[in-house]
Order: C-alpha cells, then structure tokens, then sequence
C-alpha cells in the first residue's frame, strides 16, 4: 500500500491490493471520489442500501491520510464539549455529542456486520494535566462534558509516566487498525456489487441534466450523484478559506522495559501530544503523536521527528524506532466539520474539517450523506451544513487570515532564496529558489540528479514549500501536496506542478 509521503506509516504493513477495474461501466447511482475511511464507509453504506456506486481513487485505498492516522476512536473531541456549548449552546453541543457515539456504532455494527478482524478494543482514555494551567483547562473541559452527557471521571492514577498535575478517565473510547477496517469493508462492498477503481485520478466534473459528468484520467464517468470523500473538495470555494491545512507527525517504538501504556493517553499541550499502543506482526508498539503545525510553516519538518522522539525519550525507556511518519488534516474555522451537500448543487456532496477525529467524522459523513441522497434528510445536516456562514466569535479572523496566507505567500516570493547556479543547491536538498528571475521549485537527489519544477502551485497562486520529512512540496495555503516530479499527492489542486528541464533554464 502508498501513502502520500515517503516514510512508512505503521498501517503499510498491511499491504491489499484490489483487483484492477478495467471493464468498470460508464454510468453509476454515486461516484465516490476519494479511498480513505469517509469514500469507503460512504460507498458501502449506499452500497448496501441499494445504490449502484463506483469509489474512485487517484492511487490505492488507504493513501490520504487514513494511511497516516493515528486511529483513535474517541467521544470526547478536539473542539472541545465546552467550546461547542459557548460556540453552538447546549442543545447542538449534546447533538453533536450523539453524533459522536452514533459514529463509534455505526464502526462496531459494521465490524459486526462484516465480521471484521482489525484489531478493534474498547479502551478508557486518559486525559492529563501536566501544570497548573493545563488542569483549568481540564476542569472546563470536564465541566461541558459533563453537561452533555459524556463522563470524564476523575483520576488519581494514570498508565503514563509523566508528573501529572490532574487527569481524568473518559470511558466508552475504542481504537483499530485503520487500513484493516477499510480494505475488509471495501470487500464487503465489492460483493455487494460496488466498483472500486483505483489509479484514476478525478480532474474535475460538470453538471448536465439530471447527470454529473466526471472527468478522470482514466475516461468520463456519469453518475447521479457525487461525493467528494478527498479530505478536502477540489477546485476553488469557502471550504478552502474555512479550512486550515496542518500537519501532525508520529512515531512508533518499543520499549526496553515492556511498560506499554494499557489505555490511550493525551495531555494538554498545545499542540497535544497523543499516545495508543499498537501490535504489529507480534510485537508490541506504543505510538506518539504530536508537533502540530500549519502545513508549510515548518522551515524542518526532519526537526519535527526529533523533537517529538526526544520528547517521549524524557519519559519512557525506548529501545529501537521502528515506524514514523507524518500526515496532514484540515482545521475547520468554527471548530465543527463541513459535511454534507456542497453549496450550489444538489447532487455533490463533501466532508472536510475533521481536525483530529477523522475516524469518527469520516464515518459519520457515511450516514450524513447516505441519508442526504436517500432520503434528502439526516438529523445532522444544519449542525456540520458545508454552507453554513457561523456567527461566532474568531469565524472571521480565520477566514481573513486564511485568505492572507495566500497573499502573505505571493509577496513572499519576492524574498526568495536568489542562487545564480544549480550547483548552488546540495544533494538531498529541496529548496525554492529564483533563478533569472523564475522561481523553481528544485530537490537534488543524492546523487545529483536534479527535479526541476515551477514552485508556483496551480490550484491558488501560492508558492510550494519543501518537506524534508516526506520529500514533497507541500502548499501552505490550502494543503495541496506534490511529489518530487511535481505530481499532486494531496488535493485541492487537480493539476501537478511544471515540469522544467534543465537546459530550459541553463
Ligand atoms: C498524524 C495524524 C493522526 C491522526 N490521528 C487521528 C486519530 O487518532 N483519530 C481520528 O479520529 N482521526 C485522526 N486523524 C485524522 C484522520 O486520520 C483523518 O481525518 C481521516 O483519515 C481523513 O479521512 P478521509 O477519508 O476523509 O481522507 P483521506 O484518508 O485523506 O482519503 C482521501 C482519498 O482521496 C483520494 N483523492 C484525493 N483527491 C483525489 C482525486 N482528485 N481523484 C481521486 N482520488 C482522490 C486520496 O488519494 C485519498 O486516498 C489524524 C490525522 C493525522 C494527520
């Protein structure tokens, strides 16, 4: 299995591949656009309750970042029980409460329903303040969580060995093996007559009559209706501005002393660190996650692995490193995901802004939206409505400073590296830089071998940023991601980097 970067995530070892599509058919009920744990719950669910549906994916299932989670399953969320309470009020605070529950039985039904092996346990999480300031911030989360019903009981004992101040144990919280889950439901739907087409690439689609017309790299696909399950839609729109691109890095080691943690743990910090244990062809592994930054604004993103690694080397006793990774997800404007029909048709659908709850949103998107298209209706729909204009407080700052990032890194191009000779830039080296005027994107293999690109990214105007960690350019405005031959990894941009060649610019 690929992923969108080149560090091996703990989940590759899982390697599945379907077989290949060719004679898929050119007309379909839905067409779900993406692979990761939303297209694929979504595909199966309206699958299973009788559309005829086509998953169309630009590489293999499982290559977004559902092949770069962490996979925690959990009822308690980013945006916190008592920031949706002062955001939303009490009521949509306890709706989205249940919408949470409601998605972790919707992943244990369909386990139980397909009979699935993906190491999936019921676990308590545990919730650690490491000072004074992070224990406020416990105590109000408890206090909205308590409002809406999710029970965060106090404790004097924790499975970490960090000098707590206060924590507290939410029950009710689960985790799995991502990848494992997806592909035995992507086989589930495949027998019920579903199509998967991996290596197709969407570049774009038109409405004509009571048809969407879908333009793919591999012929024109018609179906009625269209779900964009790709993290974030493509093209240009509000999600863009309402949608911050950030990314968060893990690492998966043993330990000496065999002292796993038994419950999944998070402390306060900002950014929070997150931690599960994992088993990998019989060895036990616990995972770290954390470092979270905008995606783009890491001058190192290598930096971000060792800062972490050193980190958990402060408190546990590790022996070797033995997978780490890093992965991208959107921040939402108001807190809340977008989910549901996209504004201005009523036959496409998306689901973005998960923050760190991918495994919860992305499934419930598979009800939200399986029910939009059924019925025209779900109880969820206004709460995570992708056109809704929210009126808290922050809603317009983060949209004006998203809009800014973009011109921020338009003017920035002015101040880019100048360098009047290729030879200038060292093996292993990615680096932006003007060139006679052009800016270029340039990564030199070791080796010497040069990868000549515009650093312009397609999709806003924005200049590309180098990722050491993942060896990609990555776009600080809206998360659309390339690979060292200027192919898209991530959308929202459907069209790669130029290719330059060499005596072009010499
Ligand atoms: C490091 C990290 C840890 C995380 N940990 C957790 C966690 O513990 N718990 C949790 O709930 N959430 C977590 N999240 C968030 C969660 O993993 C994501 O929100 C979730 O995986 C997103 O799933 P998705 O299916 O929407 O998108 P993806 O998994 O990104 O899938 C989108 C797919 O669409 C395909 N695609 C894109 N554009 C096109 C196109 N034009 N044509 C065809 N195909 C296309 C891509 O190739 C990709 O396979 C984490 C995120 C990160 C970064």
């Amino acid at each position: 299995m690929n992923r969108d970067g080149v560090r091996k995530s703990i989940w590759q070892e899982e390697i599945k591949s379907f077989p290949p599509a060719f004679n898929f058919e050119t007309e379909y009920d839905v067409a779900i656009i993406g692979g990761g744990i939303t297209g694929i719950s979504t595909a199966y669910e309206l699958q299973k309750r009788g559309k005829n549906c086509v998953v169309i994916e630009a590489s293999n299932v499982g290559f977004g970042t559902t092949g770069g989670t962490t996979a925690h399953i959990n009822n308690f969320l980013d945006t916190t029980y008592s920031e949706a309470i002062k955001k939303y009020g009490l009521e949509d605070a306890k709706l989205l409460f249940q919408s949470a529950n409601e998605a972790i039985g919707i992943i244990e039904k369909n386990i139980s329903d397909n009979h699935i092996d993906c190491d999936y346990e019921k676990k308590t999480g545990q919730l650690f303040a490491l000072d004074n300031q992070q224990a406020k911030q416990l105590d109000d989360m408890v206090e909205g969580a308590e409002k809406v019903g999710c029970k965060m009981l106090p404790a004097s004992d924790i499975s970490y060995p960090f000098p707590f101040v206060k924590a507290v144990e939410i029950p009710g919280q689960a985790q799995f093996h991502p990848i494992k889950y997806i592909t035995a439901l992507c086989q589930s739907f495949l027998n019920a007559g579903g199509t998967i087409v991996e290596n197709c690439f969407c570049k774009n689609h038109s409405e004509e009559n009571e048809w969407i017309v879908i333009s793919t790299s591999r012929g024109i696909i018609r179906a009625k209706k269209l779900v964009y399950a790709t993290h974030i839609p493509p093209g240009i729109s509000m999600l863009h501005f309402t949608n911050a691109p950030y990314r968060s890095y893990a690492i998966a080691f043993t330990l000496k002393d065999l002292n796993y943690p038994l419950e999944p743990g998070y402390d306060l910090m900002d950014p929070y660190h997150y931690y599960r244990v994992q088993e990998v062809n019989g060895e036990t592994l616990l995972i770290a996650g954390g470092e979270d930054h905008k995606t783009g604004h890491s001058d190192d993103t290598g930096v971000c692995f060792t800062n972490l690694e050193n980190y958990v080397r402060q408190y546990f006793d590790v022996d070797v490193v033995k997978y780490s990774w890093s992965s991208q997800y959107y921040e939402p404007a108001d807190g809340l995901p977008y989910i549901g029909k996209m504004s201005g048709s009523s036959s496409v659908f998306t689901a973005t802004g998960f923050r760190g709850n991918g495994m919860i949103f992305g499934t419930l998107a598979s009800k939200i939206i399986s029910e939009l298209i059924l019925t025209g209706n779900s109880k969820y729909a206004r709460l995570f409505s992708p056109s809704r204009i929210t009126p808290i407080a922050g809603f317009t700052e983060f949209v004006k400073e998203n809009i800014a990032v973009a011109t921020d890194f338009i003017k920035d191009k002015l101040f880019i590296e100048k360098i009047s000779s290729l030879t200038e830039i060292a093996e292993g080296e990615g680096k932006v830089v003007k060139y006679e005027g052009d800016s270029y994107a340039i990564y030199k293999e070791k080796g010497g071998r040069l990868h000549l690109l515009k650093s312009t990214c397609p999709h806003a105007k924005c200049e590309v940023r180098w990722n050491s960690a993942e060896i990609s350019w990555d776009c600080p405005c809206h998360g659309s991601r390339f690979s060292v031959n200027g192919k898209v990894l991530n959308t929202p941009s459907v069209t790669d980097l130029i290719k330059i060649r060499e005596k072009d610019i010499e």
